[in-house]
């Protein structure tokens, strides 16, 4: 089974038991100091145990403060890190990977909050795309400084254990600054031609090799091209590439450059292996291994790139994130016990948003500490009745059979799911069903009861007389008391997607722009029907992940939704809804049906009628949140009863 896939394979000197690499995806689990933390090193060991062949440790300061591209990073660039260093990469040899460290720089397009009031340093001072912030062009000396500061990163590297480094230079950081001619006006020889803009990196890979040794794998995350006009093109990806297997560089690793944030942290609509004709481009142009990255979320895929001779290895960051036994999964033929990332980035939330340790939807040991994770067994075996079969429920199952109780799970719908079985239904979010595929394995495999089209009543728990009862009994449609809410017209968001309601050629009014009502105008509106969402305020989305929202809101604007901002809705009418504006004028926006989707409010009636056992209640039976705090909830609920 997957054969390619556990081939042992050669970067340069360095052999890895397997083609997988982990993709270096920022934590922002180090020390605020940039040492390395107990929860940085967990967190690699976790995934080297996983079976992966390589990981490339995140996004290393080369460069303080100049070269910090993060809220909690580690830093590379005194002799002082090594010892902190060296104890990650030996957790990482110990749970049986090799390990790489990420050199970054991001020049400019460093965060300003990172780097202590400096101004960011680049090529050439042109202003950058994002805030028309001007960069500090850095002076030939300094350009030089700046490789040095390389070669002695990857020296460090070196000494702490690492078995090779990787080069960032793509996705619009210093080194993409320096090979794009957006971003390099230079007029001396590290400015103008392709040679000439490529010099920076290539002087750094030769000087690592000098300094370090020729042995000591040099890896590049190179541009294959740029997203943003007049930028880099596959032709001179290839032709960078060609020139990097020249100076000496052991493998590239593709992806996007300048622009187009979205299209490599691709939210969950994107098709796996989607940005895969990357490396497939690079590996006509040279000889040295390529690496393949992007939604490469099942072994099956990973196993076809690497059949279809695309790529040499892939590499794969959320898809360990969510599941860091991936690896081993794929080798034992356990496929489906594969928790498979499903693109939600609430992991790109916390690290580019918010600036908070990592985080993932699907597993909720991710940026824990050790001991927080640790799931003990049960010193007393209880019987566990859980009522509810959505993700809440359905994970605080999985971790209390882990845990060696016995554990039966009421659903009244005869599937699991819960509100997934909604989610999923707009165009996009059809991965949101793997969350449902995953647990319908794993119950049963640990022995968890399950009682499908089973509704549970104070009566019926009474009677079964468990130990512990979890509700896990999720959310109900909130209705506004709206006049004419009642009207023969009018649909509720989230019964529409339930029963996967058709329509074309209508006019819908949506009421409540949140995501719920976002998508249901999308899955209306590529019906075929005329779609209008109506609004309180003047922001969209604004809870929504940016990526996503950004993808979203230009879908609708492609399909012709149109959004009417800062509107009340007063009341509903056989003709569409009347609201009124800011101005206080009142209109009606013409509607053949009204669409309800005001969000939702606690399924909780049981937790009343359970109150003498106690009940444990956990996700939306307590608050309607993200899938997030269901999955948290179900596990740190079931590690302790
Ligand atoms: Fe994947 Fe979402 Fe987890 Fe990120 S948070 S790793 S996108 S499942």
């Amino acid at each position: 089974m997957f054969q390619t896939l556990f081939e042992p394979g050669s970067i340069g000197k360095m052999t890895l038991k397997n083609r997988i690499i982990m993709a270096p995806i920022s934590t922002n689990l180090a020390g605020g100091d940039g040492t390395v933390s107990d929860e940085l090193i967990f967190h690699y060991a976790e995934r080297a145990r996983g079976g992966v062949g390589l990981i490339t440790v995140e996004n290393v300061c080369l460069a303080y403060p100049l070269a910090c591209h993060g809220a909690a990073q580690p830093r590379i660039d005194d002799d002082a890190f090594i010892p902190g260093l060296r104890r990650l990469a030996d957790a990482i040899h110990q749970g049986g990977a090799k390990a790489a460290a990420e050199l970054t720089h991001p020049g400019m397009s460093a965060g300003l909050r990172y780097i202590r009031g400096e101004t960011p340093v680049a090529p050439s001072a042109v202003p950058r795309p994002k805030d028309g912030l001007v960069p500090r062009a850095l002076s030939h000396t300094e350009v030089v400084e700046v490789v040095g500061q390389y070669v002695q990163a990857a020296r460090r590297a070196y000494e702490a254990g690492f078995d090779a480094v990787e080069l960032q230079a793509c996705h619009g950081l210093l080194i993409n600054q320096f090979l794009s001619p957006l971003t390099n006006k230079r007029q001396d020889e590290y400015g103008g031609s392709r040679e000439n803009r490529v010099r920076f990196l290539v002087e750094i890979v030769v000087g690592i090799k000098r300094h370090v040794g020729s042995d000591f794998p040099v890896m590049v995350r190179l541009v294959a091209e740029d997203m943003l006009e007049g930028g880099l093109t596959l032709e001179d990806g290839r032709w960078f590439a060609r020139r990097l297997e020249e100076a000496g560089a052991d493998a590239i690793h593709p992806d996007f450059g300048l622009g187009g944030k979205e299209k490599r942290l691709e939210p969950m609509p994107y098709p796996q292996a989607w940005r895969v004709y990357l490396a497939a481009e690079i590996k006509k142009a040279v000889s040295i291994p390529v690496i393949a990255v992007g939604v490469i979320r099942e072994p099956r895929v990973a196993e076809e790139i690497l059949e279809a001779g695309k790529a040499d290895f892939v590499a794969l960051g959320r898809a360990l994130i969510a599941d860091p036994d991936w690896p081993n999964k794929a080798r034992a033929g356990e496929e489906q016990a594969i928790r498979r990332c499903i693109g939600c980035n609430e992991c790109v939330m916390a690290r580019h948003v918010e600036d908070a340790p990592l985080r993932c939807s699907l597993n909720a040991t991710v940026g824990r500490r050790p001991e927080a994770c640790r799931l003990e067994r049960a010193k007393t075996p209880k019987r566990v009745l859980i009522i509810g079969g959505g993700p809440a429920g359905m994970e605080a199952a999985r971790v209390a059979a882990l845990r060696g109780h016995r554990v039966a799970l009421y659903e009244r719908e005869t599937h699991l799911g819960g509100m997934l079985n909604v989610a999923a239904v707009p165009p996009g979010k059809e991965k949101l069903n793997w969350i449902t595929e995953y647990f319908a394995h794993e119950l049963p495999r640990l022995g968890v009861e399950i009682h499908l089209g089973e509704a549970m009543d104070a009566e019926r728990v009474r009677a079964l007389n468990p130990d512990v009862v979890i509700v896990a009994t999720g959310s109900e449609p909130a209705i506004p008391d709206i006049p004419g809410v009642d009207g023969p017209n009018v649909l509720v968001a989230q019964e529409l997607l339930a029963r996967r309601m058709r329509f074309t050629g209508q006019r819908f009014a949506l009421v409540g722009g949140g995501m719920l009502g976002l998508e249901t105008a999308a899955y209306l509106a590529t019906q075929g029907n005329a779609v209008a969402v109506l609004k309180r305020y003047e922001t969209i989305g604004r809870s929504i992940e940016p990526l996503y929202r950004d993808h979203l809101l230009r879908d609708l604007k492609e399909h012709g939704v149109e959004i009417i901002t800062r509107v009340e809705v007063k009341a509903i009418q056989a003709e569409g809804v009347l609201v009124r504006d800011q101005t206080g004028e009142e209109r009606v926006v013409p509607a053949d049906r009204v669409v309800l989707a005001r969000g939702a409010k606690p399924a909780d009636k049981l937790v009343q009628e359970l109150r003498d056992f106690n009940p444990l209640v956990i996700g939306d039976a307590v608050q309607p949140r993200k899938i997030i705090n269901a999955i948290s909830e179900g596990f740190v609920t079931a590690q302790f009863i």
